[in-house]
């Protein structure tokens, strides 16, 4: 396989909308087949249909990233339709911000099910055909707060961390098989992941923040474009970006 992105089968989770969706019309129109997740299905489609239109290839596939089954049948998917699979981008991500003294123990629970668990099962799934190629790229969305902490992060925070070690343990471990590992963390970048913050001062305050210095989502695009196009025996390891004014 070439180290371009040419040719390339991309399985991109959480590719409803922000940053997921960004790379998939990136990533196409430099040639790759992409294959989207998320749980609007509504959305994936009109993205696949704009991509063909434009004379793309791509693929909606319904799912849910803490159902397993269904993290396993969008990575089959992509192996029936275009016979393999050379990037995963276990991108789908949930960032209900609170402190902890709110109890908000339910978001805690979806963020350690979407942002880790997720994660986990975009891995258990994507292993085995990549193992079997002999060649492979998993790229993992942490975040700034998976390296320092800010007001409400500290369940989020944990996640991103977590997120960052497991991919560098599935680095080491994997790298026999040819297969590459990238960490991804952005800073603040303009997408949907505030609306689903419940606790309104903390909604509002990261909402002006983000106004204020946050970059459209098709800087993390070119940044993952520039991971996936080197060649393949260099892996690039992990990625830390921030919008220039962000502290
Ligand atoms: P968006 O809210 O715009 O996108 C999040 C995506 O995740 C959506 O496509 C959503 O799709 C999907 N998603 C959420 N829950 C699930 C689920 N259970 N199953 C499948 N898909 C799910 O936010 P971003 O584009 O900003 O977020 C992308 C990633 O970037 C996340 O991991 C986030 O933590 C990370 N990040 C974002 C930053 C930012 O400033 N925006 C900064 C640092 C990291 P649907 O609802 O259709 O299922």
């Amino acid at each position: 396989m070439s180290s371009s992105i040419e040719g390339k089968v991309v399985v991109i989770t959480g590719a409803s909308s922000g940053m997921g969706e960004a790379a998939a019309r990136h990533l196409s129109a430099h040639g790759a087949a992409v294959v989207l997740g998320a749980r609007r299905i509504g959305r994936l489609r009109a993205l696949v249909e704009e991509i063909t239109a434009a004379g793309g290839k791509a693929l909606a596939v319904e799912t849910d990233v803490t159902d397993r089954g269904q993290v396993q049948h969008l990575v089959n998917a992509a192996v029936e339709t275009y016979g393999r699979i050379d990037v995963l981008i276990n991108n789908a991500g949930v960032m209900p911000l609170s402190p902890m003294d709110r109890l908000k123990v339910d978001e805690w629970d979806q963020m350690i099910d979407v942002n880790l668990k997720g994660v986990l099962y975009g891995i258990a799934a994507a292993l085995p055909p990549m193992m079997e190629q002999k060649s492979g790229h998993i790229i993992n969305l942490s975040s700034v707060a998976g390296h320092k902490l800010f007001g409400g992060s500290a369940v989020y925070s944990a996640t991103k961390f977590g997120v960052r070690a497991l991919s560098e343990g599935l680095r080491q471990e994997v790298k026999a098989y040819n297969i590459r590992t990238t960490i991804i963390s952005p800073g603040a970048v303009k997408t949907e992941l505030l609306d689903h913050i419940s606790e309104t001062d903390i909604q509002k305050a990261n909402q002006d923040y983000v106004g204020q210095v946050g970059v459209p989502a098709d800087s993390f695009a070119r940044i993952v474009a520039f991971a996936i196009s080197q060649p393949e025996e260099l892996d690039i390891n992990e990625i830390l970006f921030r919008p220039t004014s962000q502290e």
